[in-house]
């Protein structure tokens, strides 16, 4: 750090995003990315037209995309708020209305803790259950700004609507932010709840379940107000914050939803396969609604499972805290991947005389 940083920065410890290794070809299971491309729609519509009007400023207010959302998950465009990937929402969410402090479970996305600490907000973690279930009571007149992940992220594990529900009810005077990064892939979401409570954002993005986590685009439904809340930090950060490709990837995926469809089902599918065959070879496997599995074996540590999966040229993500170290999080790839991705654990398993 040089000596002209401001000191408030000192001791921030910024998140530190999964691999994304150059050269050398991995089997890249590590950062949840969709393994299919963006549908055919969405190549087309990032056209030379599109390449040739990037000399003009893009929409500030993206209005053709907000109107497209809007159609699609039955709201009004004034409920919607668009960023350059959905981690902006969430730090805009915590600048905007975390200074009464917030609160997650203490496993979960890793950049909520980020944002507290860049902003200076104060934050209870509230540990998962045992086997890593949220206990809904625990975020009951919080008190605070609540952050929930549902599904949740490593583990997989979701709430049923109905308790996400009660959660929003009980909180009346704070935000409750629910971050569906991974709701599609059999999840519930709350978009429908945010017609009815006034403090509930709902937070989406693009990355995953669409196929564009090189486009950065997230969005979120909220009541008119809140999205207002929102727009008035927007505005104040990078009011172009949608570059015109994006905007119009964006726009283009929303007509193709069947294809997102197929490959989503095609992602559970093969969750659910691997799940059963890691069951066999003697991992234990977290029920995920997620395209990600979070697994562990008693006869192998987490490291070195995570090391020989590396030597044998497959990535996926290992996290260090106290309760999740023995636990690999592994995003699901295509069937081809995953096949390889199982030969070479029972190679590991096999070389460990487990
Ligand atoms: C991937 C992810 C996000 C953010 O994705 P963006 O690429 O910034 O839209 C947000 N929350 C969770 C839990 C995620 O896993």
């Amino acid at each position: 750090m040089s000596e002209f940083m401001n000191p408030k920065y000192i001791s921030l410890k910024e998140y530190t995003p999964g691999e994304q290794p150059k050269g050398t070809k991995f089997i890249k299971l590590n950062t949840n990315e969709s393994p299919y491309p963006p549908s055919p729609e969405v190549i087309k519509a990032v056209s030379s037209d599109v390449v040739a009007s990037l000399k003009l400023y893009p929409d500030p207010d993206c209005s053709e995309l907000r109107d497209s959302l809007a159609e699609f998950y039955n709201t009004g465009s004034e409920n919607i708020f668009i960023t350059n990937g959905s981690d902006d929402i969430l730090n805009f969410a915590f600048m905007a209305f975390g200074h009464k402090g917030a609160v997650f479970p203490d496993i979960t996305y890793g950049f909520y803790k980020v944002f507290c600490e860049l902003h200076t907000i104060s934050y209870k973690e509230i540990p998962l259950n045992e086997d890593f279930s949220i206990s809904p009571k625990e975020y009951y007149n919080a008190g605070r700004m609540v952050v929930i992940a549902n599904p949740n992220a490593p583990t997989g594990l979701d709430l049923p609507l109905c308790e996400i529900e009660k959660i929003v009810e009980s909180n009346k005077d704070n935000v409750v932010v629910i971050d569906e990064a991974y709701v599609d892939f059999g999840g519930e979401t709350a978009i429908p709840l945010t017609r009815k409570y006034d403090n509930l954002i709902v937070v989406r993005t693009y990355s995953k379940s669409r196929s564009m986590a090189g486009a950065r685009l997230g969005f979120s439904v909220a009541s008119e107000k809140l999205t207002k809340d929102l727009n008035k930090l927007k505005f104040s950060t990078n009011p172009y914050n949608i570059n015109r490709m994006t905007m119009a990837a964006g726009i283009a995926a929303l007509k193709s939803h069947e294809y997102f469809k197929e490959k989503n089902e095609m992602t559970i599918n093969i969750r659910e396969c691997t799940t059963k065959r890691l069951e066999e070879l003697g991992f234990y496997v977290i029920p995920s609604k997620a395209n990600f599995i979070f697994v562990k074996h008693k006869r192998i540590s987490g490291e070195k499972y995570y090391n020989e999966l590396k030597n044998k040229g497959i990535l996926v993500r290992h996290f260090n805290g106290a309760r999740i170290c023995e636990f690999n999080r592994v995003t699901i790839g295509t069937e081809d991947e995953m096949k390889i991705f199982l030969e070479k654990t029972k190679e590991i398993l096999e070389n460990e005389n487990i």
